[in-house]
């Protein structure tokens, strides 16, 4: 058997070409080098599609990328609010605690989406908070958070959005006409479908020109790297050469494919044909149909005690598919993403290689437990 499907939300299954533009050495002074970190820049500009962005490229994984963000947009004297409903919106807040900002969580607990009137509510009564970061896709879960209706909120109250887009953008429209937004960032590893190693903000011009100074960090510092960008073309310190040969490889796969719409469709039947044979398995899904993400799904685990998560891993891996564990608080779960280089054929493959894990394990009813159903409505 070759290698396996990542059935994760990045790092993900790629193409064979993205993993061929890795075979080539480039010296990152290079003139080569520099346009390729150039047309990068321009091919996700263009993604977002609003003449009032640009672009930073910036080393590290997405959680480097969103400390930048963070570090580089909020002043020192700056106060946020964070709009929390897992994990993602938890790190957000740890960093901005770590980096020593004011910092306020409207924390909504495992999933539960946090509403444009509660936003409203707590922006007029606390005038001090000058930025909101909200998550797109709140990957711990797999829930599609409503970013129209929370940057509706805060653009009526006048205050500034940073949204961590990681696991969506690319794969998802975001249209800042509709989503007022001031920044937003995602990294090479997700709906681009290319390898690990860097990501990039999408930040306001004006407001980028204006955050000199403000940055926690000096490698860190959005401010101090997109300077050197437009000066030199260069990145400041080592850029991972490879890793960035590779994302335009993938950023080329993306517009052949038929860009953003093409991949939100390919994603999106991929849930569907997940979800449908998961559910006519027995299984059931943490979210109801509106909440969920075209990026990954989250079930309950069967309430059979004949499952263990650890063998169904094993017995998976053995069928060739990496899968990942849940990242709930208060219900035992598992999580099966459904972007890369994937399509409906090999989500069928999947559902038939759950069945026969479940066989494997003496697993015969895949329902959870009534109460973890009910930990699981949103209301
Ligand atoms: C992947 C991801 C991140 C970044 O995680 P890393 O492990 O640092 O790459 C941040 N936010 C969301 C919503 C993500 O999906």
């Amino acid at each position: 058997m070759g290698e396996p499907y990542l059935l994760t939300p990045g790092p993900l299954t790629t193409a064979h070409e993205v993993k061929a533009a890795m075979l080539c050495d480039h010296g990152s002074w290079d003139g080569d080098f520099r346009a390729i970190s150039a047309e990068i820049r321009t091919r996700l500009l263009a993604m977002l599609g609003d003449p009032g962005f640009d672009c930073v490229l910036m080393q590290g994984s997405g959680s480097f990328v969103v400390e930048s963000m963070l570090g580089t947009f909020i002043p020192c004297d700056g106060r946020a609010l964070v709009l929390a409903n897992g994990a993602y919106g938890q790190r957000a807040a740890a960093a901005l605690r770590v980096m020593g900002r004011s910092v306020e969580v409207l924390d909504k607990g495992d999933f539960a989406p946090p509403r444009g009137a509660e936003i409203a509510r707590i922006l007029a009564d606390d005038p001090g908070l000058t930025h909101v970061v909200a998550i797109h896709c709140e990957t711990s879960s797999g829930i599609l958070n409503p970013l129209e209706e929370i940057a509706q909120a805060v653009a009526g109250a006048g205050r500034r959005l940073l949204v961590d887009a990681m696991s969506s953008f690319g794969g998802l429209p975001i249209d800042t006409a509709q989503v007022p937004c001031d920044a937003l960032v995602s990294s090479a590893n997700k709906c681009i479908e290319g390898v690990p190693g860097f990501g990039f903000i999408l930040a306001r011009r004006d407001m980028l020109e204006a955050s000199g100074g403000n940055a926690h960090s000096l490698a860190l510092d959005a401010h101090a790297q997109w300077a050197e960008m437009e000066r030199s073309g260069q990145w400041r310190y080592t850029p991972p050469t490879h890793v960035v040969a590779a994302f335009l490889e993938a950023l080329r796969l993306h517009a052949a494919e038929g860009g953003v719409a093409a991949r939100t469709t390919r994603y999106s039947a991929n849930r569907d044909r997940l979800v449908t044979g998961m559910r006519g398995l027995g299984f059931a899904t943490l979210l109801s149909d509106e909440w969920l993400s075209p990026i990954i799904t989250t079930f309950h685990a069967p309430a059979d005690p004949a499952f263990d998560f650890v063998r169904f891993y094993d017995a998976m891996k053995r069928r060739g598919f990496i899968i990942y564990p849940g990242k709930l608080t208060r219900a035992e779960s598992f999580r099966l993403g459904h972007i890369g280089q994937v399509d409906t054929r090999i989500m069928g493959q999947v559902v038939d290689a759950v069945a026969a894990c479940m066989t494997e394990m003496g697993v015969r009813d895949c329902k959870p437990a009534p109460a973890a159903i009910q930990k699981g409505a949103i209301t």
